[in-house]
């Protein structure tokens, strides 16, 4: 039976951590403040949004949330997005994605300045992740993954690594980490032939598909790590995850549960990216 990876757990650490450092820098006169730019209704985004007001709330960081219609223009986006570039109060911002489809995703991401990138999709934060020891941000969810593989105390050095999805916010981070500690990577996708026979040679597998319990027991190695990322519905309408889990964590050495894995790791680490900005900044 493979040994639950608690992310729950892990992230409260991690925030009890961050807890006292936004206190220190509170004793300095610095008030760390993050805000998150909402357009539009999608309710997961509302949901997504409201947690990290929560998250923020406790441990000393003043959260704001601009809401932007979802038929707004691009135009008074990109505005947005000027005026909190300019704000010396705020240290980081972030964009809920995904965004209505009339506005160009890429443009407004590029459009927050590198420093304030707090969720570390600029392109210059994904390009300086890629080249490594650069200091960007490290995307929010690759980052919870790789504290959470880490924290197995598994080496990684010289694994075989297999990630089944290979998107800019979690697939293609995540083999980039894993590659710059030395892991052996594959990166598998819907084009994949034989992924069973992939997935089992991986003694870490992270699966970032989006499609629920697609990875059985079968595909897992003995013994390996497995990293859940998914956040899907299952046929009662439960939250469940890429893994069939059940089954897996009969197979896997280590393995996240969904919920209480990966999910409660990528609040943590906007709180980290957040705190981290501030300190660069004084
Ligand atoms: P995307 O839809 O952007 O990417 C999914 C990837 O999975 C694509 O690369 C796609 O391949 C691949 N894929 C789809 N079907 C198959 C298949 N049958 N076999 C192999 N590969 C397949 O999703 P995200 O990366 O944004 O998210 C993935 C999952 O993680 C979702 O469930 C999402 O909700 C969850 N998530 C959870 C977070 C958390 O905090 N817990 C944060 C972010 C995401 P191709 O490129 O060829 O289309």
């Amino acid at each position: 039976m493979g040994q639950i990876i608690n992310g729950k757990a892990r992230s409260a650490a991690i925030k009890e951590e961050l807890k006292q450092k936004v206190a220190g820098l509170k004793k300095k006169g610095i008030q760390i403040k993050l805000v998150v730019i909402l357009i539009g209704d999608n309710p997961a985004s509302q949901t997504y949004v409201s947690f990290k007001e929560k998250a923020c709330k406790a441990i000393g960081i003043n959260s704001e949330v601009q809401r932007l219609d979802k038929d707004v223009r691009e135009e008074t986006a990109l505005n947005l997005i000027k005026k909190l570039n300019a704000d010396k109060n705020v240290h980081g911002f972030m964009i809920q994605l995904p965004l209505p489809k009339h506005l160009n995703e890429r443009k407004l991401l590029d459009s927050i300045a590198p420093e304030k990138d707090v969720d570390g999709l600029h392109t210059m934060s994904m390009g300086r992740l890629v080249i490594g020891k650069e200091p960007g941000f490290v995307p929010c969810t690759p980052q919870g993954i790789m504290d959470l593989i880490l924290s197995t105390g598994i080496e990684i050095k010289g694994k075989r690594a297999v990630v089944v999805g290979r998107s800019n916010i979690v697939g293609k981070p995540i083999a980039a980490l894993l590659m710059h500690q030395h892991a052996t990577i594959t990166i598998a996708h819907s084009r994949t032939q034989n992924l069973g026979a992939v997935c089992r040679e991986a003694d870490i597998l992270v699966a970032a598909i989006g499609r629920a319990k697609m990875i059985k027991a079968d595909m897992i190695k003995p013994g390996a790590v497995v990293i859940d990322v998914g956040m899907n519905r299952d046929e009662n309408g439960k939250l469940c995850g890429d893994v069939d889990f059940s089954a897996a964590e009969k197979v896997a050495g280590y393995i996240t549960p969904v919920p209480g894995g990966v999910g409660p790791m990528t609040i943590a680490m906007l709180l980290k990216n957040t705190v981290l900005a501030a300190e660069r900044k004084s």
